[in-house]
């Protein structure tokens, strides 16, 4: 089976060379394997995601000299298609809309803490389908939540990851609690499009930020929920200096465009965007 990977940035600002490390990791591994690298743009979140953003994306990887096959895909062009899996899960009573506000949360939770923050406390969860009715009805603001608990029940048999290099990773979702995967200012949250997209695209090994390994649990847990297959995962240590010590804020903040304005070439970063290796120089 050919190998399929992909770069899949949101478009919240100008890439910079923690970027370019992921996108040439991706993209070394489909050229020297003769497989196929994908470029997707997660621009779901209309709050946080430009146009501008999107399109120096496409123009700062081509300066890298990356090439990708297929069209682009933009996921904010396929929200029914997010909606009809999120409608799926509804009516498998696996989501209930839940109305607590941020501030609401942040005081109810001496909670335990998740990957992600405080882990909901389930506030919404046992509303009789008569409050939520009523609640909908006076157009109070509503994400969908998963219902965890009922979500592992419906998914029987253990649950792991293939992580590339390691074998298994045994499979904990419920460390996230009650995830949002859907919400009223972004229509549908991370964890489902990548994971819709990924299957969708017949990707087989994803590559990406080790910092989004423990959304991999979620990730998984959404595969199995709805049939899809289970890629490999590659996940990256971060950009590290010469040291392997994590890049200085001032390193981490120079964007490509930035870089290229004070003369470094594509050849420079292309070698700095690879582990342990030096600085980026630059002209001034
Ligand atoms: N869009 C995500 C980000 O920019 C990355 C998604 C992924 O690679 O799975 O952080």
């Amino acid at each position: 089976m050919p190998l399929i990977t992909r770069f899949a940035p949101s478009p919240t600002g100008y890439l910079h060379l923690g970027h370019a490390f992921s996108a040439l990791t991706a993209w070394r591994r489909a050229r020297v394997g003769g497989g196929r690298f994908l470029l997707r743009l997660e621009d779901i979140d209309a709050t946080r995601c430009r146009p501008e953003f999107a399109e120096a994306i496409l123009e700062d990887l081509a300066w890298l000299g990356l090439d990708w096959d297929g069209d682009v895909r933009v996921q904010s062009a396929h929200l029914a298609e997010y909606r009809a899996v999120l409608d799926n899960l509804s009516a498998r009573g696996l989501l209930y809309p839940c109305f607590c506000t941020r501030a609401e949360i942040a005081r109810s939770v001496a909670a335990p803490h998740g990957p992600d923050g405080p882990i909901y406390p389930g506030i919404c969860r046992d509303l009789s389908p008569a409050g939520r009715a009523a609640r909908i009805a006076a157009g109070t603001p509503f994400a969908l939540r998963l219902d965890m608990a009922r979500a592992r029940a419906a998914i029987r048999a253990p649950l792991a990851f293939d992580e590339e290099g390691e074998g298994p990773v045994h499979c904990t979702p419920e460390m996230f609690g009650d995830v949002v995967l859907g919400r009223k200012d972004t229509p549908v949250s991370y964890h489902l499009c990548v994971t819709h997209d990924d299957a969708l695209q017949g990707v087989t090994l994803v590559t990406r930020g080790i910092d989004l390994k423990p959304a991999t649990h979620v990730h998984r847990l959404l595969q199995a929920l709805m049939g899809w297959p289970a890629p490999r995962y590659a996940h990256h240590p971060l950009l590290t200096d010469e040291h392997g010590r994590r890049l200085a804020k001032r390193d981490l903040a120079a964007t490509l465009r930035d870089l290229r304005a004070r003369g470094v070439t594509a050849e420079e970063v292309r070698a700095r965007a690879t582990p342990l290796a030096g600085p980026p120089r630059c002209a001034n």
